[in-house]
This record gives C-alpha cells, sequence and structure tokens, in this order.
C-alpha cells in the first residue's frame, strides 16, 4: 500500500517517520527542507512528551513568560516547565532525517499540482522531475494554502492571521518571553539569547504597518533586523472536513492551530500521531484527532473570537485582573495547549472574567 505525503514540514515529516514500516513517499517543493523559516519556533514543554528533544534543533529554554497590556502593566509568570524555542530549520531537518532512516522516500523540488481518480488508485501530477505518481492514500501535510485540500475538495473558505516576524539583534532576558496584548495585534519578543530574539506580531490586516509601530513601541529600530521570516497562519475551523476516503489532511493545511497564541506545531505532530494510528488500525482519524484536541481548539478559537473585539483599555482591564496572585498560580501552573483543563478553575478563582468572555 503506497501512501504518499505532500509536504516536508514538521507535520508531515513525522508522520513519515511514524509510518515509516509502510510504503512511504514524502514530496516537498523546496530544494531543502526546513527553509524558509516562517515560524518563530516557541512551543510548551508539550513537545518533549512527543518527540526527544535534541541539542541541535533547541536554541533556547524559556522560564518566564511576561504579558503585557497597552498600558505597559504587566504580568509575570514562572513557568513551571521551561517553554522551548526551537531552531525550525534544523527541526524539520532533524524529523527528515528520522524518516528517511526508518526507510521514507523524499522528493524535493516537486510542487504538488493535482489528483484524479484512477481505477481505485490516485494519479498525483507535479512540477518536478516525477511528473505523475500512483498511491493508495493521500496526505496533505502542505500548510495553510494547502493545494491538496485545493485540489480534492477539502477546501473551506478560511480566515488567516499574518505573521509579520523578523529575527532581530535585540538585548534580552534570554529567559523571559514577552507577550503584547493589544487591540489589532498579538505582540511577541521571544528571546534566542541575550543578543538576539524573534520578534512579530500577529494581525488580520496592515501588518507591515503594525509591525513598524511594534517596533516603536518596544523601542528597536528596523537596522536591526537580521532576517524576516513572515508566513500565513490558519484560524482554526471545526468546519473543516480532514478526511474524505483515503484522502486526508493534518497540521496548518487541516487549520490544526491554536487560535490564542497562533501556534501549530505541536497540534500537526499530535495529528500526524492520530493520523498513524487511524489508517494502522483503520480508526477514524478524524474522530480521534478530535477526541485529542479538538475541544482545546474550539475553546482557543472562542476566546480569540472575543479578544479580536477587545480594545485596548479592555485589554489593560484583563491584565490587571489576572495580576492576582491567585490567579497568576492557575496560569503558572497549567499548560497553555489545554485551555479546557483550566479555564474553569481561573472563571471559579475570578468570576468577573465572565464578563470578559460573555
Ligand atoms: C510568523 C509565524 C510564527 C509562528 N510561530 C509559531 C510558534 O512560535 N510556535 C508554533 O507552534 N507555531 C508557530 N507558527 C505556526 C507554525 O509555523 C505552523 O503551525 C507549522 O509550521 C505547521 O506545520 P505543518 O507541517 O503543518 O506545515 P508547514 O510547516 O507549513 O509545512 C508545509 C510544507 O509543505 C510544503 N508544500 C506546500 N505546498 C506544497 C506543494 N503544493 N507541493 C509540495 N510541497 C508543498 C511547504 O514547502 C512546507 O515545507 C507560526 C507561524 C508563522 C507564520
Amino acid at each position: 500500500m503506497m501512501i504518499t505525503i505532500i509536504g516536508g514540514g514538521p507535520a508531515g515529516s513525522y508522520l513519515a517517520s511514524l509510518l515509516a514500516e509502510k510504503e512511504v513517499t514524502v514530496f516537498e517543493e523546496h530544494d531543502k527542507i526546513g527553509i524558509p523559516v516562517q515560524c518563530t519556533g516557541i512551543t510548551t514543554k508539550a513537545l518533549a512528551e512527543i518527540l526527544d528533544i535534541k541539542k541541535q534543533f533547541l536554541t533556547n529554554k524559556i522560564t518566564n513568560a511576561k504579558i503585557i497590556a497597552p498600558n505597559n502593566q504587566f504580568i509575570e509568570i514562572k513557568l513551571t516547565q521551561p517553554d522551548l524555542v526551537i531552531d525550525r530549520a534544523a527541526f524539520d531537518q532533524h524529523l527528515a532525517e528520522k524518516a528517511q532512516d526508518k526507510g521514507a522516500k523524499y522528493h524535493l523540488n516537486h510542487k504538488y499540482k493535482s489528483c484524479t481518480k484512477n481505477n481505485g488508485k490516485l494519479e498525483l501530477h507535479f512540477d518536478g522531475e516525477i511528473k505523475n505518481f500512483q498511491t493508495d492514500i493521500l496526505i496533505g501535510a502542505d500548510g495553510p494554502f494547502s493545494q491538496v485540500a485545493k485540489t480534492t475538495g477539502l477546501w473551506k473558505e478560511r480566515k488567516f492571521a499574518i505573521g509579520a516576524q523578523a529575527r532581530m539583534l535585540i538585548e534580552t532576558n534570554p529567559e523571559t518571553v514577552e507577550f503584547y496584548v493589544n487591540q489589532g495585534y498579538f505582540g511577541w519578543v521571544v528571546p534566542e539569547s541575550e543578543k538576539t530574539a524573534r520578534v512579530g506580531i500577529a494581525t488580520y490586516e496592515q501588518p507591515n504597518e503594525k509591525f513598524k509601530s511594534f517596533l516603536k513601541r518596544i523601542k528597536t529600530e528596523t537596522n536591526s533586523i537580521q532576517e524576516y521570516q513572515s508566513g500565513m497562519i490558519p484560524l482554526h475551523d471545526p468546519e473543516i472536513k480532514t478526511q474524505d476516503g483515503n484522502i486526508y489532511l493534518i497540521g496548518d493545511a487541516a487549520a490544526q492551530v491554536k487560535a490564542t497564541t497562533f501556534g501549530g506545531i505541536v497540534q500537526g505532530l499530535m495529528a500526524a500521531e492520530e493520523l498513524s494510528k487511524a489508517i494502522c488500525h483503520e480508526k477514524d482519524y478524524e474522530k480521534l484527532w478530535k477526541k485529542r484536541m479538538g475541544r482545546d481548539l474550539r475553546i482557543g478559537l472562542m476566546i480569540r473570537k472575543k479578544l479580536d473585539k477587545f480594545t485596548d483599555e479592555k485589554y489593560n482591564k484583563l491584565v490587571e485582573l489576572f495580576t492576582q496572585e491567585r490567579i497568576k498560580k492557575v496560569l503558572e501552573k497549567k499548560d497553555r495547549d489545554r485551555p479546557s483543563r483550566f479555564i474553569l478553575e481561573l472563571l471559579l478563582k475570578e468570576p468577573r472574567l465572565l464578563r470578559f468572555l460573555f
């Protein structure tokens, strides 16, 4: 049984390594895995629960998170388990090497174009040396604008945030990540070291103007920019179909992204695990991934929809509420990948938060 994965990003390559005992082929449009980088690469400890963290792709560990309001009031949270900052190019390359070591075949410089059905098989068409390729199972791990979804009837109108980010020379406290909550954008400074950080914003419109005004806000000049790493982030949508017969979507292609902080690395890996189980044990993939993370993604989306309507003043009040020790304690202990596990506790500790959400 031939399994074909389109996209050699983290979701595609991790899935390829999980399925590598079968016949797996990965097609990637770029000539090098992991390049260009369009990601900040910060994850919670959940990443270490899924795979071994190797020195070769670990850039930094974060033990404090600062959430900063428009009026510059902030809360500082001590993370009981450090966040990890990874080098996305090295991370993607590591996962692809692992998959190849286990037997998966990779074809770089191959852009998937379309698919036709042929006597129960799927015939895939590419721009690249191989023009046509037959497969039994097709998996779209091809990122936010999934061509697999678009050419197999799984595409549904999606909303995107624009992630405008640059690697910058900037003095930081290397142990502290800063998140800026504002009307109109969500900003971050994720340190790589004392001297460099990944600085960015996620917004729905005017990313360049907002990025420049964010740099002013953090008192940084554009001439400290080393490299732009911008990209699009799909907003989660529970209505997106992620499976049709033997065609599947995972990761950004399936919009499996946290709408609160726009992170999707861990979610793509979790989806890969669930799809590998579904294929190996003939289970329903959608049921499996929704059971594992559907509720958290839906709660994240609900929170995002509320936050998108916040004024600066409302953000100021929210951060003020969060400065209370009893609230901070909940945030310190809990995993932000899993809002379903602490939202109730937060609301019970501070019922005024209900007014913000409803
Ligand atoms: C600015 C920015 C910052 C971010 N920061 C974070 C963060 O800090 N933490 C976090 O968890 N998430 C972050 N994300 C989100 C994260 O990058 C994605 O969720 C993650 O990359 C999804 O992995 P994936 O494997 O599904 O897709 P991708 O990483 O997008 O990989 C898709 C692969 O498919 C290939 N491809 C696409 N089309 C084709 C085609 N037609 N044929 C062949 N190959 C194709 C692409 O070249 C790519 O290699 C950020 C995103 C952006 C834009």
